[in-house]
């Protein structure tokens, strides 16, 4: 008998995140099971006193080559194929002797897609003027012209540089600031690093609604990173509004969905070679398995009703990604109400609606709790200050409007 006991409580534990995870059918199922990825050689390169190198996290350089006496190539390659076009590129450079050369970022078939940024002795990464930075050639090759080289490491990266261990120093330090703030590892990815999550909520957790916030599902989307970063830090100010707000909600923020990919220095994938935002119905993959396992089990646990999951993304451009009026949330009108308050202060309103599609973040937040679902995107290179300036404005909206919200 203890023996059955024993053995029913194994399989309790061993059957418990299955049981909360429900699967759900879109409409344009796509095949999320593992795919092999190219892992990049990490090394140090040098050709004619110049060094360049892979060797940290975030990175990608896949070669380096000499063109012609002055002229020098890093090539990109993605970690596997199909992908998005997103080549993302991180490496430094310097000769420890002085030179002045042309440095191509090579591509192959892919365009490019970011505005190379540069940072030296630790500085914050700032866009390369127009004066170095030359027309993309025939779609795949962009040369930064005269790069001055010395004895300090020139990074050069499409995006600034955010790996895992910068999300993890941020989170230490917001919990330091904010020590009522819950936060924990909630699971691993496939290579085994931390999922980590962060309740933004004071004082006890039981039957108040909640809130979702994810990001950085896809590695180079720093823009939309930085936003969500601000979203919360408004959450967490000391004033009356974000006071009022974190008593009456819990806020559930997913900072790093993909960290395995961020530190690999991935265009787009996972280390299991899949776009992650493509796997919220079956979560054949760890990361979105790991976290909608959280999510559920935390809910159900306290009892909290999710109205709304909000997730950071970039593109080209600043747009707010909503389903059609087909879909009726529980909050409804609150995205009408929200995207005019954005509109009225000038960011906006850049709203593009489509219905349920391939299983992304944003179907689920409908499928699973009749919440509002919105993507944000930030675009590449909307001015950081621009973008955080309408981070906190946008969360501050969200706050008036959901604590002004009736029968709460
Ligand atoms: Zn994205």
């Amino acid at each position: 008998m203890k023996n059955c006991v024993f053995l029913l409580l194994i399989t309790l534990v061993a059957c418990k995140s299955s049981q909360v995870l429900t699967e759900h059918n879109f409409p344009s199922p796509v095949d999320t099971q593992d795919r092999p990825i190219l892992l990049q050689e990490k090394r140090l390169y040098a050709i004619d006193g110049i060094q360049l190198s892979n060797q940290f996290d975030g990175a990608r350089a896949n070669d380096f080559t000499k063109i012609n006496d002055s002229t020098y190539r890093v090539s990109i390659l993605p970690e596997n194929e199909p992908i998005n076009e997103s080549p993302h590129y991180a490496f430094w450079i310097n000769a420890p002797e002085g030179a002045t050369i042309d440095l191509e970022i090579y591509t192959g078939d892919y365009k490019h897609r970011y505005w190379p940024k540069m940072s030296i002795s630790d500085s914050p990464y700032e866009p390369m003027d127009s004066i170095s930075f030359d027309t993309l050639k025939a779609g795949n090759i962009a040369t930064l012209r005269d790069l001055a080289l010395g004895r300090e490491q020139l990074f050069i990266a499409a995006q600034e540089l955010r790996p895992s261990s910068y999300t993890k120093n941020w989170i230490a330090n917001l919990t330091k600031a904010h020590p009522h703030i819950k936060t924990a590892t909630v699971g691993h990815s496939k290579l085994g690093k931390d999922i980590d999550y962060l309740d933004l909520g004071e004082g006890l957790p039981d039957d108040k609604p909640a809130i979702l916030i994810f990001s950085r599902t896809h590695p180079p989307e720093i823009s939309g990173y930085m936003a969500m970063e601000r979203f919360v830090e408004e959450i967490l100010e000391d004033n009356p509004l974000a006071n009022a707000f974190r008593k009456k909600f819990r806020v559930l923020a997913y900072p790093l969905i993909n960290p395995d990919g961020v530190d690999l220095g991935h265009w787009r994938h996972n280390a299991g070679g899949i776009d992650l935002n493509r796997d919220w119905g079956k979560f054949r993959q760890e990361e979105p398995r790991v976290v909608a396992t959280h999510v559920l089990q935390e809910t159900k646990a306290h009892n909290n009703e999710v109205l709304l999951g909000i997730d950071f993304h970039s593109t080209q451009e600043d747009v707010i990604y909503t389903h059609t009026t087909n879909r009726v949330s529980k909050i409804f009108p609150f995205k009408d109400l929200w995207l005019q308050a954005l509109s009225d202060q000038g960011y906006g309103p850049n709203e593009e609606a489509y219905d349920l599609s391939s299983p992304m973040t944003k179907g689920w937040f409908y499928l699973e709790f009749g919440a509002e679902a919105i993507i944000y995107e930030v675009g590449d290179e909307t001015d950081r200050s621009y973008l955080k300036e309408k981070a906190a404005f946008a969360a501050r909206e969200m706050m008036k409007l959901l604590v002004l919200r009736p029968n709460q």
